[in-house]
């Protein structure tokens, strides 16, 4: 089985409302589905999301860098996962975006031609996942009505939107908590938005509040913020935007900076990489979790198969399907409230 083409096409989809963090606010996903052909007629599929303020790739970006990337992997057999993905990395840096994409879709294909579902190919410990689901930044009684509606549904987990300023923060934290009431799962993102010494004063108040956890409480480079934070508050602090490769997952590991790593295949570069620091993470006691930017569902298959394959992969963080005002892919996994159901088709199981 050889690689003979790829092909990389844009969509947008857009979103049913704003999808505001601490970061900027976004409408419409722009983002970039890849098909990889192979010369026995087999196509594999993946998806890039760009999120320019995290990753600095743009839909445009994303396109450019996978018409230089297939140069280097037009002809090598998709099994060799590990090469392929270096021979990508050789050819360009950075890029992570569109490196993940064609990742995805040569897992894909490897998979297929194993006629096992990707889970099962990359360990196959769990065959469902559950996710979270995000409640994104509004004024505090929008987002108490939001998480209400979201537990009404049936969501056990809410993944709250915070950083903007610390007292609007605890004001919309504390009005969550009361509509949520006391048996629901609440974990904070700050996405960037808070210094150390903002972060600490607030989460001693949040701590109150039964939060589980909260993601990226300062700035991506502040490594030794997220050190200062995790050593003065009662909540576990999890690393985001400050770990995109292994080398950043094992320096904030060696730092002793992080309890937890959100692990996003667009961060990471693919599927492989991704691995890699889920095993760096593992072998040092810290779980990691799932996440996406804002995905259709091709990319929450992929992303879903990954986290299913892991014992290590303890939390899922796959909800964005469900913020988008259409579906555009076939296949796939199966969303049914909070459950994530990988199915048996080979690979991914899914087109587009
Ligand atoms: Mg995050």
């Amino acid at each position: 089985m050889k690689i003979v083409r790829v092909e990389a096409q844009p969509v947008s989809v857009p979103l049913k409302e704003p999808f505001r963090i601490a970061l900027e606010s976004i409408p419409v996903a722009e983002n970039v589905f890849v098909k990889v052909y192979t010369d026995d007629g087999v196509i594999g599929y993946g998806e890039a999301a760009p999120f320019k303020m995290v990753t600095g790739e743009t839909q445009q970006s994303i396109l450019t860098a996978v018409k230089h990337l297939e140069q280097s992997i037009l002809g090598l057999d998709p099994m060799r996962v590990a090469l392929v993905s270096e021979m990508m990395d050789r050819r360009m840096a950075n890029n992570n975006g569109a490196k993940a994409a064609l990742v995805s879709a040569i897992y894909d294909l490897a998979a297929r031609h194993c006629r096992i579902p990707l889970y099962q190919f990359l360990g196959g410990y769990r065959d469902r996942v559950k996710t979270d689901i995000t409640v994104t930044i509004k004024d505090s009684a929008a987002m108490a009505e939001d998480a209400r509606k979201a537990v009404a549904k049936g969501f056990s987990v809410l993944k709250i939107k915070v950083g903007i300023s610390p007292d609007e923060d605890i004001d919309r934290v504390a009005k969550i908590r009361e509509a949520a009431g006391p048996g629901i799962k609440i974990r904070l993102d700050a996405n960037q938005g808070w210094n150390a010494r903002e972060a600490i004063r607030s989460l001693r108040v949040l701590e109150e509040f039964d939060v589980e956890l909260v993601e990226q409480p300062v700035p991506a480079g502040d490594i030794e913020g997220l050190r200062q934070v995790r050593g003065s508050v009662n909540i576990p602090v999890m690393a985001d935007e400050s770990v995109f490769s292994p080398a950043d997952a094992l320096r904030v590991i060696k730092e002793g900076a992080v309890d937890y790593i959100n692990i996003k295949l667009v961060k990471a570069g693919g599927t492989y990489k991704a691995l890699q620091i889920n095993a760096l993470a593992e072998a040092a006691g810290i779980e990691c979790m799932v996440g996406q930017m804002i995905e259709t569902r091709l990319g929450a298959t992929a992303a879903a198969h990954l986290a299913a394959a892991c014992k290590n992969i303890t939390r899922i963080d796959l909800d964005t399907p469900y913020f988008l005002s259409e579906d555009p892919v076939v296949g796939g996994v199966t969303y049914d409230g909070e459950e994530i159901i990988l199915g048996d088709a080979a690979g991914l199981g899914v087109s587009v």
